[in-house]
């Protein structure tokens, strides 16, 4: 077996230091009540400094570590584009978002930053101009360690595609929510194929704002509420030890790495999940690569009962509905899971795992 330890964390979530309604005092207590283990505060445009650390917000609850990132993109661009998640620099990157964004990519690598694409694919609402659609326009995305295959608030805006339905999906959301977007799924498959290792992070974009219309009024979810749906499941190399630079350290090489996977918290915790391949004497979990030494073995275990989707290069190989799968191959590719459920008259995606790159 693998010696990694698994946290869940959220790394995509604004704070009063850009257009979101929480303090970081208040985003660490939501966390701690979530029973998430790490958040990442990415305010856009903005990095503010000294708020790093373990906070014990909530009585009876662990601490939680808060880190900040930054969501930088080009303010004078139109329409707006292209949002970018970078972790682990310690300074503000905004003054390098205009003009190329391969330019604000190449600033984060030569800062030893780790770069994921936000909501690469968004539809937009009619019901606000505050809702328009960010997508990511800049392809082959260069540089990157991997993108934001699901985003809470994301799909999310892309449920309110009337003023009629809005108010339903405002008070219902989970009645809504169903996963990444197929688009996201294909073009990441592809670039996968072209080459690229891209990784995968799941998120709840969290800012608390009030969403009102007509006498309906209602916050646009509490962060305490999103903490509970899409996270980051990370693999760590050794045990999180409570010293915030060490800890820091260990949570950046995970997603630098790619060590992960985007959990669907909501429905059932997908803590415990484990995806391993193996070959001779040699293993690997999602974001690492496996050379064959003999016949690969794939074994992917879950807490619950789901649907699993073995893929390789794309296509389902396998699947099964149960509570593990294991696969026996020769073959090389791209591997990757995905885990589908029930969940309040639905089928709703569960687990998505970064690729095994099986050579
Ligand atoms: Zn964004
Ligand atoms: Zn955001």
């Amino acid at each position: 077996m693998d010696n990694y330890r698994e946290y869940v964390g959220n790394v995509h979530v604004h704070s009063v230091y850009s257009d979101g309604v929480a303090t970081y005092q208040h985003i660490a207590a939501a966390a701690a009540t979530a029973h998430l283990n790490f958040i990442i505060v990415t305010d856009h445009n903005v990095r503010p400094e000294g708020l790093e650390g373990y906070r014990a917000a909530v009585e009876g609850a662990a601490a939680v570590l808060v880190l900040s990132g930054e969501e930088v993109h080009d303010v004078r661009r139109r329409p707006q584009a292209n949002h970018l998640l970078v972790y682990g620099v310690e300074q503000e990157l905004a003054p390098y978002s205009f003009g190329s964004t391969q330019g604000l990519i190449q600033a984060a690598r030569q800062r030893d930053g780790i770069c994921y694409i936000a909501h690469p694919v968004e539809k937009s609402s009619p019901v606000s101009p505050d809702l328009a659609a960010i997508p990511w326009t800049t392809w082959p995305p260069e540089g990157v360690h991997g993108i934001e295959l699901w985003n809470y608030m994301s799909e999310f805006k892309g449920l309110l595609w009337s003023k009629v339905v809005a108010p339903f999906h405002a008070f219902f959301p989970e009645m809504g929510i169903r996963g990444p977007y197929r688009a996201t799924l294909r073009l990441w498959d592809e670039l996968l194929q072209q080459g690229y290792r891209i990784a995968a992070i799941g998120n709840a974009d969290a800012h608390g704002t009030t969403y009102s219309m007509g006498p309906i009024k209602r916050a646009i979810f509490p962060y305490e509420y999103l903490f509970r749906c899409v996270n980051t499941h990370i693999l760590t190399q050794s045990p999180l030890t409570g010293d915030v630079a060490t800890d820091r350290a260990l949570v950046y090489e995970a997603l630098r790495a790619g060590r992960t996977w985007v959990g669907y918290d909501l429905p059932h915790s997908t803590r415990g999940f484990r995806c391993l391949a193996q070959s001779g004497s040699t293993s690997a979990v999602p974001g690492e690569e496996l050379r064959r030494l003999g016949a690969l073995i794939i074994n992917v275990t879950l807490p619950a009962r789901g649907e699993i989707h073995l893929r390789r290069d794309g296509k389902i190989i396998k699947r099964v509905v149960g509570t593990s799968l294991k696969h026996t191959s020769e073959e090389a590719g791209i591997y990757r899971v995905e885990v589908y459920r029930r969940f309040r008259g639905h089928r709703v995606g569960w687990i998505f795992t970064s690729p095994i790159y099986v050579t």
